[in-house]
């Protein structure tokens, strides 16, 4: 997809997510460009880091692994949904000056997004299965609720 198109789509639908997942008071930075595969050695189309001390989140969108405007939007919502669990990666962080060794830190580190992405696809199965509340519907309530544009 053309970045032009995932800049629109994102900027159109950023602020409604925030407003109806709370999370108004986090600054969030957002960057377009080639992203790497993950850890795991999967293809990513988006990542992020977190600085949950000062409520802030960078997301990187990468526009040419979009094929549609529904992907981009469920992964802002992805992406937006791993401030909920913040806190672990500022623990994760502290706990891994301890150790020395390489190998570990990777090992560590692999098993760490892992958990994470286990996190974020828990909340997402409780909102779209357990809730009712899939993205779509995120953003008519976002659009109702405090008024926002389609
Ligand atoms: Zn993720």
């Amino acid at each position: 997809m053309k970045e032009a198109k995932v800049i629109a789509i994102v900027n159109r639908e950023v602020k409604k997510l925030r407003a109806v997942l709370a999370l108004q008071k986090w600054r969030l930075i957002i960057d377009y460009g080639e992203v790497g595969d993950d850890l795991g050695g999967r293809t990513s189309s988006a990542n992020c880091r977190v600085n949950p001390g000062a409520h802030r989140m960078w997301i990187t969108f990468d526009p040419e692994k979009f094929e549609s405007e529904e992907e981009v939007v469920e992964i802002l919502r992805h992406e937006l949904l791993h401030i909920f669990h913040a806190e672990l990666l500022t623990m994760f962080e502290m706990m891994s000056q301890f150790i020395t060794d390489s190998q570990t830190q990777n090992t560590m580190e692999v098993q760490f997004q892992f958990v994470c992405e286990a996190i974020d696809s828990r909340v997402e199965t409780m909102l779209d299965i357990g809730l009712g509340l899939d993205t779509k519907k995120l953003l008519r309530i976002a659009e109702k609720k405090y008024g926002y544009k389609r």
